[in-house]
C-alpha cells in the first residue's frame, strides 16, 4: 500500500476541455500519493443532459445529443490518439442517440441512465489524457460497481456497508498498482440499475470512496482557490479561508455554499479524513484545509446563501394545550420523503422551511396530495421565492452582543423566520430572495471584513 492514500475529486470546470484535463493530470503527476481520482462531467454537460431528460421535443433531444457529441469529440481532437478516444466515447454517445430518437416518457430510472453519461464520457477521456501525461497505465473503474445505493432515482441514498464491501473487492486490491479513475455522482442500486446521488454529488461520491478505503486525505479540486468567507461570485471582497473545522464546513455546505455538496463532510467526519479544497487552475495558490480541530475559533467565519426555499406555515387551534399535532404533521411529511430544514412553533402554528425538489428545480416538494393530507387537520399557507442566509462560526449560540448589531443591520429587511440556538456553529434567517445579495454584502462587511 502507498504511504498516504489520497482521493482527489476534480469538478466540472476542472474537466472543461483538454487543457483543463491536462492541468488536472499535472496535479496528479506531481504527487505520488494520489491514487484514486473521482471526476465530474465536463462543465455544462449535466445541465444539457437534464434538459434532454426533461419534457422537450425529440428534435431538441437530437440537437442536445449533437451538442454533447461535438463538445466531447472536440476534446478528443487534442489527444495524441484522437481516433482511439473518439471510438471509445462513440459507444456512449450512441446510447444517447438511440434515446433521442425514441418518443418516450422519461421515467426517473431512464433519467438517471441519461445523466450518468456525462461522467462516463469525461472519465473515459480523462483516463486517456492521464495515460498520455503520466506515461503509465491508468485503471478506469465504473463507479456503478462501487457506489451502491437504494433505488430513489435522482437522489439515491448511498449504502455505506455495501460501498465498503465493493471497495474491498474492486478498489483496495488495485491501490498498489496504478492510479484508479472513476466517476462522481453516479452509482447503482441492488439490481445494478444506474442511479445518481443528487446534483453536485461528485464531492459526496469522493468522500464516500475516501471513507470506504480509509483514505488519509480527500482533495477537492475546483475553480476557486479555496473556501472563501462567502461566495466570491456574489461578494468580491470575500477572503480565502486557510483552515476551517469539519463542523463549520458542514454547516456552510448544508446552508448552501455550492463549493461542497451538503453531504460531503459526513463521511469525512465519520473517519476523521482531512479535506483539502484547492484550485485546479491555480494549484500553487494556498487552498483550505478542513480539519477536526482548528487553531482558531472565530465567532463568525463565513456566510452562506441557500436559495429556492419554501416556507410552509400550518395553523390549527387543536394545537393549543394538546399533544400529537407535531407528530402527525411530521408523519405526513416523512411519508412523502419531504425533508424539513428549519422549524419554529407558537402555541397554534408551526412554520417550517423546505428545499426545492431536486428533480424539478424551482418547484417545491409540496404536491397537491401532500397539501390535501395536511388540510385534513390544519390550515396551510405556502410562500416561495425565499432565501436562507446563515452566519457560520463558533459559539454563536452563547455569545452576547451578536443579535443587536445583526438585527439593526437588517432593519429594512423582512425576516420571515430565524433559527438561533440549535447549533453553536450557525445562526440563520429566511428573507425574500430579491434582497439576498445585498444582505450578504452588508453582513460580510460588518461581521467578516
Ligand atoms: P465544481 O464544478 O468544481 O464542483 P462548483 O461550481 O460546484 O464547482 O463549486 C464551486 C463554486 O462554489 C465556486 O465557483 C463559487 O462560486 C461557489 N461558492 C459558493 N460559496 C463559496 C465559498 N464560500 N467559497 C468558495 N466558493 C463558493
Ligand atoms: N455532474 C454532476 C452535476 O453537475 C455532479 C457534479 O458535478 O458534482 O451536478
Ligand atoms: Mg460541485
Amino acid at each position: 500500500m502507498p504511504d498516504l492514500i489520497k482521493v482527489a475529486k476534480f469538478g466540472g470546470t476542472s474537466m472543461a476541455d483538454a487543457a483543463a484535463m491536462r492541468r488536472c493530470a499535472a496535479i496528479v503527476h506531481s504527487d505520488s500519493d494520489k491514487k484514486i481520482l473521482v471526476v465530474s462531467a465536463t462543465s455544462g454537460t449535466t445541465n444539457l443532459l437534464t434538459e434532454f431528460a426533461s419534457d422537450v421535443s425529440s428534435i431538441r433531444r437530437v440537437e442536445i445529443a449533437k451538442q454533447i457529441a461535438d463538445k466531447h469529440y472536440a476534446i478528443c481532437e487534442d489527444l495524441r490518439d484522437a481516433e482511439g478516444a473518439k471510438a471509445e466515447i462513440e459507444k456512449i454517445l450512441q446510447e444517447l442517440n438511440v434515446i433521442a430518437g425514441r418518443n418516450q416518457i422519461m421515467s426517473a430510472m431512464l433519467r438517471d441512465e441519461i445523466l450518468a453519461m456525462g461522467e462516463r464520457l469525461s472519465s473515459v477521456i480523462f483516463a486517456r489524457i492521464l495515460t498520455e501525461e503520466i506515461q503509465s497505465p491508468v485503471r478506469w473503474l465504473d463507479a456503478r460497481t462501487l457506489i451502491k445505493t437504494d433505488s430513489q432515482y435522482g437522489n439515491a441514498e448511498p449504502d455505506i456497508p455495501e460501498i465498503e464491501e465493493a471497495a474491498k473487492k474492486h478498489l483496495i486490491p488495485k491501490l498498489n498498482e496504478q492510479v484508479v479513475i472513476t466517476q462522481g455522482f453516479i452509482g447503482s442500486d441492488k439490481n445494478g440499475i444506474t442511479t445518481t446521488i443528487g446534483r453536485g454529488g461528485s464531492d459526496y461520491s469522493a468522500a464516500l470512496i475516501a471513507e470506504a478505503i480509509d483514505a488519509d486525505v480527500l482533495e477537492v479540486w475546483t475553480d476557486v482557490t479555496a473556501i472563501y468567507t462567502t461566495d466570491p461570485k456574489i461578494v468580491p471582497e470575500a477572503k480565502p479561508i486557510t483552515e476551517i473545522s469539519f463542523d463549520e464546513a458542514a454547516e456552510l455546505s448544508v446552508f448552501g455554499a455550492k463549493i461542497l455538496h451538503p453531504a460531503t463532510m459526513v463521511p469525512a467526519m465519520r473517519k476523521n479524513i482531512r479535506v483539502y479544497v484547492g484550485s485546479s487552475i491555480d494549484p500553487e495558490k494556498p487552498g483550505t484545509w478542513i480539519v477536526r480541530d482548528t487553531k482558531e475559533h472565530p465567532l463568525t467565519r463565513a456566510i452562506s446563501l441557500r436559495r429556492n426555499q419554501t416556507l410552509l406555515t400550518v395553523h390549527s387551534l387543536d394545537m393549543l394545550h394538546r399533544y400529537g399535532f407535531l407528530a402527525r404533521l411530521f408523519e405526513v411529511l416523512s411519508r412523502h420523503k419531504i425533508s424539513v430544514d428549519l422549524v419554529t412553533t407558537s402555541e397554534v402554528s408551526v412554520a417550517l422551511t423546505l428545499d426545492y425538489n431536486i428533480n424539478t428545480p424551482g418547484k417545491s416538494r409540496l404536491t397537491e396530495e401532500v397539501l390535501n393530507e395536511l388540510k385534513e387537520f390544519c390550515s396551510v399557507d405556502i410562500q416561495e421565492d425565499l432565501s436562507l442566509i446563515a452566519l457560520v462560526g463558533n459559539n454563536l449560540d452563547a455569545t452576547a452582543g451578536l443579535s443587536g448589531p445583526l438585527f439593526s443591520l437588517l432593519e429594512d429587511v423582512n425576516i420571515r423566520l430565524i433559527c438561533h440556538g440549535a447549533s453553536s456553529h450557525n445562526l440563520c434567517f429566511l428573507i425574500d430572495s430579491h434582497q439576498d445579495e445585498d444582505v450578504m454584502r452588508t453582513l460580510h462587511k460588518k461581521f467578516i471584513s
